[in-house]
């Protein structure tokens, strides 16, 4: 069996076309992902180059060999600038052009002084890559704690790109080919051949699927955190104590729920607006996540009322974070931008698991809530060990 470099060549332009149709195709479906757009411009310059390279190689023409090596200097740090889009962070136009002027100022040097101006410019070309592949992988590496497998994929098909492109410096110092050849199938260089369709088809699938990855999860976010808090809406709320309580109902353990109100929130929206209220909403919920353990689970029954779900609590326990948080909220939000505004809450207690259900005990807790803004606002109440839900039944425990 017999291969042909040149021929092989031309998958390699084919494939980096598809892989920048494909992700154009991904910008457009995942909207506002910029990274698949750079990609796609890095992978059509990519087939272009190729493209000059093969035509230079196979008619003798070095000025195509030239405009190919050169417009490669310019894909390569587009690649970087798409995984550098995905962290959300800018490409320093300056970095972009680095390669190309590298390759140009090369150029010119050896002309002016009177040397053979091909290899300089070439090395430059070859070098580019791996440079910015591992700058790629670094920016893929920074944000690794993101929760999105596909970054492992794509950082492994950068570094296969890169080393290729090693082996490719090495070969051509070695003078393991001649410029203006396609480099032998069995040397380090000829890996390009393959690396190219590799690094094209896989790195571009990973991109798109990494891409699609945070797509979901800012979806899955979206439905389940609510924006002006960030603590978990109603439907997470629900679900998340439904499994707590049945995990604890299971293990005999205890399992207190705690209903919060702010008290009179209402003047702060008619008296400072409701920016101010969303403020001190947003306060209260930032105050009660430093209360929080791994396990307990915190979240917004609506507008500025809050429910507190805590796994292997005592009521008593439960009723001693609730103050804690109470006193620690009104500390905080005596004052809002210089303005007294005295913010308090109130808050009822009440044990769910292993003796009630869920709905009992959120009743009994809202039940506990009321008896609290009753008695004067500004204190946690406990229902009783009934849990009829009847105010007769609310105990304070001090
Ligand atoms: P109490 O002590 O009896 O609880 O008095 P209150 O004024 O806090 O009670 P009420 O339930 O009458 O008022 C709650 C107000 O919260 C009414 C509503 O306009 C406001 N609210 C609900 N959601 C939001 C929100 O997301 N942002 C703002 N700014 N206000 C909200
Ligand atoms: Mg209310
Ligand atoms: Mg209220």
């Amino acid at each position: 069996m017999h291969f042909d470099p040149l021929t092989l060549m031309l998958p390699s332009a084919f494939v980096l076309l598809f892989a920048g149709i494909m992700s154009s195709c991904g910008y457009y479906r995942l909207r506002g992902e910029k990274a698949l757009l750079w990609w796609s411009a890095a992978s059509l310059l990519n087939a272009l180059s190729v493209s000059l390279l093969i035509m230079g190689t196979a008619w003798g023409e070095e000025a195509l060999l030239a405009a190919g090596s050169c417009i490669s200097t310019v894909a390569a740090p587009l690649y970087w600038a798409g995984i550098r889009g995905f962290n959300g962070r800018k490409a320093p136009a300056a970095v972009l052009a680095s390669g190309i002027a590298a390759w140009v100022a090369t150029t010119l040097l050896l002309q002016f002084a009177g040397q053979d101006p091909k290899f300089g410019p070439m090395i430059v070309s070859l070098a580019v890559w791996p440079v910015f592949a591992v700058a790629s992988m670094a920016e893929l590496w920074s944000t690794r704690n993101n929760g999105l497998v596909y970054r492992w994929p794509l950082i492994g098909f950068l570094a296969l790109h890169g080393f290729a492109y090693l082996g490719g410096i090495h070969d051509a110092i070695n003078g393991y080919f001649a410029i203006g050849a396609a480099p032998p199938l069995l040397s380090w260089f000829g890996m390009v051949h393959f690396d190219t369709i590799v690094f094209a088809m896989g790195g571009t699938t990973a991109l798109v699927l990494m891409a699609r990855e945070r797509h979901e999860q800012t979806s899955i976010e979206a439905a389940n955190i609510d924006p002006l808090t960030g603590a978990a809406n109603r439907r997470i709320l629900f679900d998340g104590a439904e499994r707590l309580h049945q995990r604890c109902s299971e293990t005999n353990s205890p399992l207190s729920v705690v209903m919060f109100d702010l008290d009179h929130f209402k003047r702060i929206n008619d008296t400072l607006g409701h920016k101010a209220g969303d403020k001190v909403i947003r306060g209260f919920a930032d105050v009660m996540r430093s209360f929080l353990r791994a396990n307990d689970l915190f979240g917004r029954y609506g507008g500025e009322e809050f429910v507190l779900i805590l796994p292997n609590v005592s009521t008593k326990a439960a009723y001693a974070i609730a103050d804690r948080a109470r006193h620690a909220f009104s500390k905080s939000y005596s004052h809002l931008d210089g303005h007294p505004i005295g913010m308090t809450v109130s808050a009822g207690v009440a044990l769910a698991a292993p003796d009630n259900t869920l709905d009992t005990a959120l009743a009994a807790a809202d039940t506990a809530m009321y008896a609290a803004k009753q008695a004067g606002r500004n204190r946690v109440m406990c229902a009783g060990s009934a849990l009829s839900g009847s105010e007769d039944n609310i105990v304070r425990i001090a």
